[in-house]
C-alpha cells in the first residue's frame, strides 16, 4: 500500500481541483481517493496521514501521448535553416530514419521516452513504421525494431502501445517505396499482419494496435485488411488524415473522394480509430468522423512546426469525435503546451476567445489519450483505474499565483516534479530515477545525426 497526499487533485467530474486528498494505491492500482476537507477523515486515522507521501502542488492523472514517432526527436533543431516545407522537412527525416538500426534506435527512444516521463507523461502511442533494414531486408527478427521501442519504453518507465504501422506505397496511386522509404515496407498487407501477429510483447507495460499510416501509402483494397485485423483483436487503429492539402488533392484525382471517404468506405472509421492530425476535412468528412465516433488526436507543435494548417476542432468536437494530444515530431515533448494550444489556435482561426474549458483540456490530455491507445482504465485518479500521477509545481517562476484551475493555461513541462506510473515513482523532485535524460539524448542524438 503506498499512499500520496496531494495539496490539490484534479478528480473525475470536477470542474477543478480538489484541495488536500488522500490517494491510495496497491499492485499498481488506485484503492481510495479521498478528499479531506468535506469528505472526513480517512478511516485509519492520523498514522495515515504521517506516513503518506506530500505532493505539494497539482496532481493530475497520468498524461496520454497519443501520438509519437520517436526518432523524429532528433530532428528537433536542426530543419530551421532556411525555408522549406513539410516535405522538405520529410527529406530530413527520412537523413535519419536510415542510419537507424535497432541498437541505435532503443537508445534514442529510451531517452525521448524518458523525456516523456519527465513531462508528465505515462503513456505513448508509438506510431511505428521503421520496420526492416535500410535497403528493406527484415532484420533476422522481422520485429527486431518493435522490440527496442518495446524494451525504451521499459527504460524509461512508461507504458507503450506500439501502432504497429502499414505502409506499402510512396503515393495514392500507387508508387512502390523507393530509397529510405523501403524498410518501411511489408510487400502486401497480408505480410504486414503476419508480422505484426507474431509480435507479442510479454511485459504488461506495452500493447500492440494498429496502424494505416496514410491513404498514400496503403492502396485502398488493402485497407480492409488493417482494419479487419485490429477488429478482430479489439485493438486501437490509427491512421495519419489530411495532414496536408496535397494528400486530399491527391486522393480526389485517383479515387474521386476524400482521404476520410476513403477511409470510411473501406471499413477504417469507428469508435476504435483514431485520425491523427484531419486538419483539412470538409463538412461531410466531419460528419463521418463524429457519427462513426472516430477520434481525432492533434499535435498543434507539429502542426505548427510544419505550417501544416489549423483544423476546426471545436466542429470535431461537436460532431462526435473525442479529442486526443499527441507531440508527433517532437519538436516540443509538453502536453501542457499542446493542451491549450488547441484552445489558443482555435482562438487565432475564428477570433473569439473560450472555446474548450479546463476539464475538455484535461480530458483530451488524460482520459481520452489513453482511451485511444487502448488503456481504457487509465487516466483519471478513480478507484480502480492504474495508479498514475503527475504532479505540478503550483511555486514556479511560471504558475505562482495561479490558481490550480488554470494550471493547463500556465505550467510547461519543465513544472513537473512528480511522477507515478502503474504505482512505481520514475521522476522524483524533476529528476528521472533511472535515466540522464539530456545526457543519453545528446549520445543517441549525436550516433544518427551529421
Ligand atoms: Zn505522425
Amino acid at each position: 500500500m503506498t499512499r500520496w497526499l496531494a495539496e490539490y487533485a484534479w478528480l473525475p467530474d470536477h470542474a477543478e481541483p480538489t484541495a488536500d486528498v488522500l490517494i491510495e494505491a496497491q499492485d499498481g492500482r488506485i484503492t481510495d481517493v479521498t478528499p479531506l476537507v468535506g469528505g472526513g477523515a480517512p478511516t485509519a486515522g492520523v498514522e495515515v496521514l504521517r506516513d503518506a507521501v506530500r505532493l505539494p502542488g497539482l496532481t493530475l492523472p497520468g498524461l496520454a501521448n497519443a501520438h509519437s514517432h520517436a526518432f523524429h526527436r532528433a530532428l528537433r533543431g536542426r530543419t530551421h535553416a532556411g525555408r522549406g516545407d513539410f516535405w522538405t522537412w520529410r527529406d530530413r527525416m527520412y537523413d535519419v530514419a536510415a542510419r537507424l538500426d535497432p541498437d541505435s534506435y532503443l537508445a534514442l527512444a529510451r531517452a525521448t521516452y524518458a523525456e516523456m516521463a519527465l513531462a508528465g507523461i505515462t503513456c505513448v502511442g508509438e506510431f511505428h513504421y521503421l520496420h526492416h533494414g535500410p535497403d528493406g531486408t527484415p532484420y533476422a527478427d522481422p520485429n527486431a525494431m518493435s522490440a527496442a521501442l518495446v524494451e525504451a519504453a521499459a527504460h524509461a518507465g512508461i507504458r507503450l502501445t506500439l501502432l504497429d504501422t502499414c505502409y506499402l506505397t510512396a503515393t495514392v496511386d500507387g508508387a512502390p517505396l523507393t530509397g529510405p522509404q523501403r524498410r518501411f515496407g511489408d510487400g502486401d498487407a497480408l505480410r504486414w499482419a503476419e508480422r505484426v501477429t507474431a509480435f507479442t510483447p510479454e511485459n504488461g507495460h506495452a500493447r500492440v494496435g494498429a496502424a494505416v499510416h496514410s491513404v498514400r501509402a496503403v492502396p485502398a483494397e488493402q485497407l480492409a485488411t488493417v482494419a479487419g485485423w485490429a477488429d478482430r483483436r479489439g485493438a486501437p487503429l490509427h491512421v495519419h488524415l489530411s495532414e496536408q492539402p496535397a494528400e486530399n488533392d491527391a486522393c480526389r484525382a485517383v479515387h474521386g473522394c476524400t482521404p476520410t471517404r476513403l477511409l470510411a468506405d473501406h471499413g477504417v472509421l469507428g469508435p476504435a480509430t483514431t485520425a491523427v492530425h484531419a486538419t483539412h476535412p470538409t463538412s461531410a468528412d466531419l460528419a463521418l468522423l463524429g457519427e462513426s465516433r472516430t477520434g481525432v488526436c492533434l499535435c498543434p507543435t507539429t502542426e505548427r512546426d510544419l505550417a501544416d494548417g489549423i483544423g476546426p476542432v471545436r466542429r470535431m468536437a461537436e460532431a462526435g469525435s473525442p479529442l486526443s494530444l499527441g507531440s508527433d515530431s517532437h519538436a516540443v515533448v509538453d502536453l501542457f503546451e499542446e493542451a491549450r494550444a488547441v484552445e489558443l489556435d482555435e482562438r487565432l482561426r475564428t477570433r473569439r476567445r473560450g472555446h474548450f474549458t479546463a476539464v475538455e483540456l484535461l480530458t483530451a490530455a488524460t482520459v481520452a489519450g489513453h482511451a485511444a491507445l487502448g488503456w481504457a482504465d487509465a487516466g483519471r485518479l478513480a478507484v480502480g483505474d492504474r495508479a498514475d500521477l503527475v504532479t505540478v509545481r503550483l511555486d514556479t517562476a511560471r504558475t505562482a499565483g495561479v490558481p490550480p484551475v488554470g494550471a493547463f493555461f500556465a505550467a510547461a513541462a519543465a513544472d513537473v516534479s512528480h511522477v507515478v506510473v502503474d504505482g512505481r515513482v520514475v521522476v522524483a523532485d524533476g529528476r528521472h530515477l533511472t535515466v540522464d535524460v539530456p545526457a543519453e539524448l545528446r549520445t543517441a542524438i549525436g550516433e544518427v545525426t551529421t
